[in-house]
Parts: structure tokens; sequence; C-alpha cells
């Protein structure tokens, strides 16, 4: 007799996307002559650069000729752009051999996935609030889970746990408070992790929105992370493939745990995409390359500097209105703590009927994420200007 599994029914009742689009959906059948302006989403919206774009035709261009065709490629990616990356990451001073990169089709499935190569029963930290994948795809797994709250008197980055933990998951650039670890704080989590004999989960998925040189971009930079991390990247926020799909996920062979030798969970995580992954497309691979190109990474920079142009925008304008924010400086996420102690669903309700914005309530992103909203600086500059100037006329005290 088949049966569900009830790890299911201890998930967060509600999926927060829905929930915003349900009563989004409802004040706008209410009020149907008021144009919204969405400010708390957190997908790309500005078009890919053209250099990229040219590298996608190309691997259109190479599906219809029967000499460049190519039909499944490696489960763990094409060698061309592990090769590419592994060069990236050398420009950073960081060395990786290209068989410790492996292309996926996005960091958010690879931060679920990567839990199947550890014990059931590990015990996983994560931030609290927190991106919901880690969280959500521990508790359907049956995982015991360790909360590392992320607070205004911490500056919202969290202490290594008090406790013995498996794995810990770390964000930063932080989404969704926008801020971002130092090398010292990195350092702590690296030094608990070998000493613990746990493994890290570094999600950088925001590190090429970092401008200021000092702040690590990769886990990597940490002296001691090949021992105890892996980390998970992808091209959605650095280059607008949201909708195309392409990530990485470094696995160093110098990665141990109990009772493993080096290159063993490396060869774990291969094997895990060999079975359950067919690899990545290879259109959106030809995409990448072309994002690792020297024009490619200079028009994604243009990109991320328009998002970021938005961001200061925000910072600037709710700081102006006296409101407390946080974040932005390095991602594209605004962290703001809502006014007179309203619950972050009473804020988003306050912004939606009084100046039309729409935001993202930031206790669905874990309980220390109450009494906050996320704003995303993804957007087109006139809403958000617009935005900004409806919260400044409309809002009310
Ligand atoms: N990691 C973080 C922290 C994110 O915020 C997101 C998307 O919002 C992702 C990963 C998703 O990455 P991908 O599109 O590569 O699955």
């Amino acid at each position: 007799m088949a049966k569900i599994n009830k790890n299911y029914n201890n998930l967060p009742q509600t999926y927060l996307f829905s929930e915003i689009a349900k009563k989004t959906k409802a004040f706008q059948e209410k009020n149907p002559g008021v144009s919204l302006m969405r400010l708390g989403v957190g997908n790309t919206t500005e078009p890919i650069p053209s250099t990229i774009i040219k590298g996608f035709i190309t691997g259109v261009e190479k599906l219809g000729n029967v000499d460049t065709y190519t039909g499944y490629g490696d489960e763990q990616g094409d060698t061309r752009l592990r090769v590419a990356l592994s060069a990236w990451y050398q420009t950073q001073g960081i060395t990786l051999d290209p068989t410790e990169i492996f292309i996926s089709d996005g960091a958010k499935p690879d931060s679920a996935n990567i839990q199947s190569i550890f014990g059931t029963d590990s015990i996983i930290a994560v931030q609290d609030p927190v991106y919901p994948v880690y969280q959500d795809s521990a508790i359907i797994a049956g995982h015991k889970i360790v909360y590392m709250p992320c607070t205004e008197e911490n500056g919202f980055i969290p202490s290594p746990p008090n406790e013995k933990v498996d794995i810990v998951y770390l964000c930063s650039p932080n989404n969704p408070t926008g801020v971002v670890m130092t090398k010292k704080q990195l350092k702590a989590f690296v030094d608990y992790a070998i000493e613990n004999k746990a493994v890290i989960i570094f999600d950088a998925a925001y590190a090429e929105y970092i401008s200021d040189p000092t702040l690590p971009k990769s886990i990597y930079e940490i002296e001691g992370a090949k021992k105890c991390a892996i980390e998970i990247n992808s091209f959605s926020k650095w280059a607008g493939f949201t909708g195309v799909r392409l990530g990485w996920t470094v696995v160093p062979m110098d990665l141990v745990i109990e009772g493993t030798e080096g290159g063993k969970i490396n060869n774990l995580w291969s094997r895990r995409q060999s079975t359950m992954f067919n690899g990545a497309s290879n259109i959106s691979t030809e995409g990448a390359l072309s994002v690792l190109s020297d024009s490619g990474q200079k028009e994604s920079k243009k990109l991320i500097a328009y998002y970021m142009n938005n961001a200061k925008i925000i910072k600037e304008n709710l700081s102006k209105l006296g409101f407390k924010v946080f974040g932005g400086e390095h991602a594209p996420y605004i962290w703001l703590k809502t006014p007179n102690n309203l619950g972050s669903w009473e804020f988003f309700d306050k912004l939606l009927k009084e100046a039309h914005v729409v935001v993202t309530p930031g206790s669905g992103f874990g309980a220390q994420g109450e009494g906050y909203v996320r704003l995303s600086a993804f957007g087109d500059k006139k809403d958000v200007k617009k935005g900004m100037k409806s919260i400044e006329e409309n809002l009310k005290p």
C-alpha cells in the first residue's frame, strides 16, 4: 500500500509566494483600476546581455547541424565549462580542479539534493530567517533542524551553533536580509566545521553583487574551507539565467568527514548526479561559457550595477523616510524593520492598501523574520522610483 511521506505535513502550511499572490489578486479584484508596484520578488527582470545571447544562439545553431549536434552530455557537466569555471576561480586566487566542479540546472535544486549524499540522521543548521529551500528540504527528508538566529543585535550574521551539528547551510550575500559575511565571520564557521567534522553548504548565488574586495565571494577564500565546505553558485542572478537554468556545485577532493577519505564525497556527488540528473542544457552551457568571456563578464557587471542602483534608490529613500533598513549594499535585497512593531503581514497589508506596493513579509523566511519585510532591487528603475514616491506620499504614519 502506497503511503505519503508524512514529513510533508511538517512543512509550513502555505508557500510564502502563493500567499502573497493570493492576497495581491484579491486586492486587485476589489480595486481593478489600481496599478500595483511589485518590489518584493527575487526574480530577474532585465534582458540578458548581447554577448551571452550570442552564446545561446551558437548553442542552438550547433543543434541544427549534424556535425555539431550533441545529445545527452556528461551528467557532471560539459568539460569546457568546468575548465572555464576553474580558470575563473583561479583569477580570484582559488585553485580548483575542473573535476571538483559539477554543472547543474541551478543552485536551488543542488542545495536540496546535496543532502542525499549525507546520513539520513544528519542534524542540519540553517540561518533564521533563511532562503526556504534549505529548511524545507531538510524537513521533507526528516532531519532535525537547528536554527541560527540572525537578528538586528548580531547584524543578521549568525554564530556557529552551540551544539554539534553535521551540516551547516550558509548564504552570503544573504537572501532575505541582504547582509554579507566577512572573512572573519566565515572563518568562525570553517573552524567550527573542522572541529566538529561538519560540512558547510555555502550558497554564493549573489557573490557577484559584492563590490567590496575585502568581502569574500567564495568560501574557499577562507583557509581550511576546502576540507569542510561545498559551494553552490548560479548564473541566475549573475547574468539573468533564472529562466534559462544553469548553476554549479563545488565538491573539493580535500573534503572529508567522519569515516571518509579525500575524494569520497566528490565521488558520491558524481554518483548522485549520474543516477538522478541527465546533465545541464547544452544551449544554457554555451550561454554560460559566454558569461565567463571578457565581454560577457563586463556586460553582466553592468546588469548587476543596474539592479544595485535600484537597491540604492530603495535604501536611500526608505532611510530618508525614517525606516530602519539593512542590506542592499552588496546584495539585491533590502531588509526593512516594520514601523510601530507591526507584524510582517500587517505591514504587507498596509503597504498594499495604502501605497499599492507589494513586498515580501519577513516572517515567511522564518520566526526571526517576523517584524520585517524584504524589498527586492529586481525590477524596472521607473517602477522602483514610482514605488518609493507612493510610499512617501501615501503611507499613513
Ligand atoms: N540561492 C539563493 C540564496 C537564492 O535566493 C536563489 C533564488 O532566489 C537561488 C539560490 C536559486 O538559484 P537558481 O536559480 O540557480 O536555482
